[in-house]
């Protein structure tokens, strides 16, 4: 019987340049973005610079985490304590987390068969808010342009959450360009790997003023080399809160050089996921996600339902892959455990039940894809996801 013997949480070495400038970094000894010398604009600013470019936008913000940069975009188009602000009932806790971090108040949206944004269930409660922080959740991008009519319709303002899109297209535009504001992570198991670390744009000079001074600028935001003119922040000095949560130089040196991988790295998951993809299709019992040619994802994860198994038989089919090696998450579960939780475990915040969502979150398998997984792992990860999901129903479990 095959079984896979590699890490499913082995990520990439740092890649040798990116060691090179961290040491760099360390050898000056000015790791803090502002303890910079002479011309040297330091690598916090220039990774910054070099963010704005790559993703095509006039300012970028590097800060201390994703979930960081997702409560200072909320604080920057203006969410105040008791606000209520729309969000995927499919993410992870991060995302109702900085909401609930401004005293501010999630209101679960529906998840789709697809894995995206329910967008019916966002026009039914599209006017308990005025801001949408769209979650999307591995990967998964919703019809963004009948997204952004809803929010045109009902005066939302849109912030994404690209933590799992970063490099990621809906047709020909990038993830992260259809809102006001997206958020980026560089957490280990994102795009880009910081150990910790988040990225903020967007092309609106006010907001993005207030996202500098609200990280920790003090007065040093002319510094920036992404950021609006200084003559902007004229306007917000003085009642922005310094909310303190920089990156700092050596984070920023290591990302630099594997941000000028990304289209590299992006395709490299893309390879691994369609050969998975492949080897899963027509597995009885087994849905993948179809996904629409609008959709460049980047497939540094892959998600399949078991749609309707008892919780049972999810259980019997998790358990005979992790004992040959294949490490499944499921979104089911009834408890929170690893990084995986529902929206009905954030108890801090109010829901209703959503028994269409409950359905297809009940059904959610979920595997990452790490780059040290060869095409030939991902194939044999599928043919044992494959074995096992028809082993389980010829016991007669699945129904
Ligand atoms: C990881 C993640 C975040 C938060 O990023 P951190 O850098 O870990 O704070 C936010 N949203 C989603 C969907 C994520 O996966």
């Amino acid at each position: 019987m095959e079984r896979f013997t590699g890490s499913f949480t082995q990520q990439e070495p740092i890649p040798e340049a990116a060691i090179a400038a961290a040491v760099a970094v360390m050898r000056s000894g000015r790791l803090h973005r502002y303890n910079t010398l002479g011309d040297d604009p330091g690598e916090a600013a220039l990774l910054e610079q070099d963010f704005a470019a790559a993703m095509g936008a006039k300012y970028a913000l590097a800060v201390a985490s994703g979930g960081y940069a997702l409560a200072t975009a909320l604080r920057a188009v203006g969410v105040k304590p008791g606000d209520r602000v729309l969000t995927n009932a499919f993410t992870l806790a991060p995302v109702p987390g900085a909401i609930a971090s401004l005293g501010a108040v999630p209101v679960f949206v529906g998840v789709s068969e697809a894995l995206t944004i329910d967008l019916d269930d966002l026009a039914a409660k599209a006017d308990q808010a005025e801001v949408l922080l769209l979650s999307h959740m591995r990967g998964h991008i919703c019809d963004m342009e009948a997204l952004t009519a809803l929010c045109r319709a009902h005066d939302l303002t849109l912030i994404e959450d690209c933590a799992h899109t970063m490099g990621a297209r809906w047709n020909g535009v990038l993830s992260g360009r259809h809102g006001r504001v997206a958020c980026y992570s560089t957490q280990t198991y994102k795009h880009l790997n910081s150990g910790e670390g988040g990225l903020l744009i967007s092309d609106d000079a006010d907001l993005m003023a207030r996202a500098v001074m609200l990280s920790g600028s003090y007065m040093l935001y002319p510094r920036h080399l992404a950021a609006p003119d200084p003559a902007v922040f004229e306007a917000v000095k003085y009642d922005t809160p310094n909310i303190s949560g920089r990156m700092d130089n050596l984070r920023a040196a290591i990302l630099r050089p594997q941000l000028a991988q990304l289209t590299t790295q992006c395709a490299a998951w893309t390879a691994r996921y369609r050969v998975v993809e492949a080897g899963l299709r027509e597995t009885p019992g087994l849905r993948l996600i179809e996904r629409p040619e609008a959709e460049e994802f980047v497939g540094s994860s892959i998600q399949f339902l078991l749609l309707d198994w008892s919780a049972e038989a999810i259980q019997a089919v998790l358990a005979r892959c992790a004992a040959r090696g294949v490490e499944l998450k499921w979104f089911g579960g009834a408890e929170p455990s690893g990084f995986t939780s529902r929206y009905e475990s954030w108890r801090y915040a109010p829901s209703a039940p959503m028994p269409a969502s409950d359905r297809v979150l009940k059904a959610i398998v979920d595997m990452r894809l790490p780059l040290t997984f060869t095409l030939a792992d991902c194939a044999l990860i599928a043919r044992i996801i494959r074995a096992e999901v028809l082993a389980v129903q010829q016991a007669g479990d699945g129904d």
